[in-house]
């Protein structure tokens, strides 16, 4: 592949799945292994979301240089942290998704569930490629787990009968997977990306096949998604994901930007519960690492701009109205502004109606 000079942002990756399928185990996982795997320096904190930067998901797939070759342009990736249902629903804009790609954790042992099924669905109308983390492959009778080994040395080692019973699961994904419409296939065992669902087996608990999920996660969005990823220098658009009072800032909202530059004083335009505020950000904060001397009392720094893909929390006046789901974006400029307002007084109805829908 030809390096090129267009910079790209983080895909935005979210977690679904049933109910103790081990969505937040396995994204524990991941926030560990990062803050492990960090060197000094590399410490990004976000609101809502954990940035794992291109250098750990390099370290972290060393082992695998040769089945996954490819030369990471992408920044890192955005994992979305809280993860589930309602949040998914939260995050979708207008005709699309938030999500650049999706993790769809099922057990293993137990298959998807109908609440998984209908994220699939949605995920299947949305667009939004989705990979197969089929969790808890420790559990496997017989299986002999290696701490964080791949997934592909791992199996290897295992007996004959435990590696029939793994890819007898495996196939009932894909039998389930055939039903929604989807061709789907153990992740080693797919030929065309675009055409097949990759199934990657992995434990949250051990850590085994994180290799292979970060490593196909990085992949398969850098090479399919590049023109999604390619990096806007206009205003931001973002989602919110919470609205919280906060001791000493007053009500905030955090915020995950998915399009385009945020700037301290810009105006904003977002949803609220009585209608569309319109109003200036005042601060722009980011969690502050310990060691960090500009730490306010708050325990969040001020920055004076971000760019997409990120989680950040936002003051200011008014936002104590702010719904949770809704859109937000900046105004360039008064001409702009009644423009924005009828595109979120739009999403509003929709979110309304919608709400518990999805
Ligand atoms: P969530 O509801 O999808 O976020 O699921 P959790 O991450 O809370 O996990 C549900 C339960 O399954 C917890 O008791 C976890 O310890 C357990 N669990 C999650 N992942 C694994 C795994 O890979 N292996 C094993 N053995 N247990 C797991």
């Amino acid at each position: 592949m030809t390096q090129s000079n267009v910079r790209l942002r983080q895909p935005i990756v979210v977690v679904l799945g049933h109910v103790d399928h081990g969505k937040t185990t396995l994204l524990d996982k991941i926030r560990g292994t990062t803050v492990v795997k960090k060197e000094p320096g590399e410490m990004t904190q976000e609101v809502g979301a954990s940035f794992v930067p291109t250098s750990v998901i390099e370290k972290v797939a060393m082992p695998l240089k040769n089945l996954i070759p490819i030369k990471l342009e992408i920044p890192g990736l955005l994992f979305i942290d809280t993860p589930g249902h309602e949040l998914f629903s939260n995050l979708r804009k207008r005709g699309g998704s938030v999500a650049d790609i999706a993790i769809l954790v099922v057990d293993i042992t137990e298959g998807f569930q109908k609440q998984t099924i209908e994220s699939i669905e949605i995920l299947k109308e949305k667009r939004v490629p989705f990979l197969v983390a089929a969790n808890k492959i420790d559990r496997i009778p017989g299986w002999k787990s290696i701490e964080n080994e791949t997934f592909s040395k791992s199996f290897k080692l295992q007996t004959t009968s435990v590696q029939k019973t793994l890819d007898n699961y495996v196939y009932k994904l894909v039998m389930q997977l055939a039903e929604l419409g989807f061709n789907a296939e153990r992740f080693d065992r797919v030929r065309d990306f675009t055409k097949y669902v990759a199934i990657v087996p992995v434990s949250g608990k051990t850590g085994e096949g994180l290799s292979e999920l970060l490593a196909l996660l990085a992949g398969l969005t850098q090479q399919y998604l590049k023109s999604r990823l390619r990096i806007v220098e206009g205003p931001a658009k973002g989602v919110i994901l919470e609205v919280k009072e906060e001791q000493g800032l007053g009500h905030t909202i955090d915020v995950i930007i998915y399009d385009g530059i945020l700037k301290k004083n810009d105006t904003i335009a977002l949803g609220g519960l009585n209608g569309v505020i319109v109003t200036k950000i005042r601060n722009i904060l980011l969690p502050a690492p310990l060691q960090d001397m500009r730490i306010s009392k708050y325990g969040y720094k001020s920055i004076d701009e971000i760019s997409a893909a990120a989680g950040i929390k936002i003051s200011g006046p008014g936002l104590e109205e702010a719904l949770a789901g809704s859109s937000i974006y900046v105004v360039e400029n008064e001409e702009k502004l009644p423009e924005v307002k009828k595109i979120i007084e739009e999403e509003l109805s929709k979110i309304r109606f919608s709400k518990d829908s999805v």
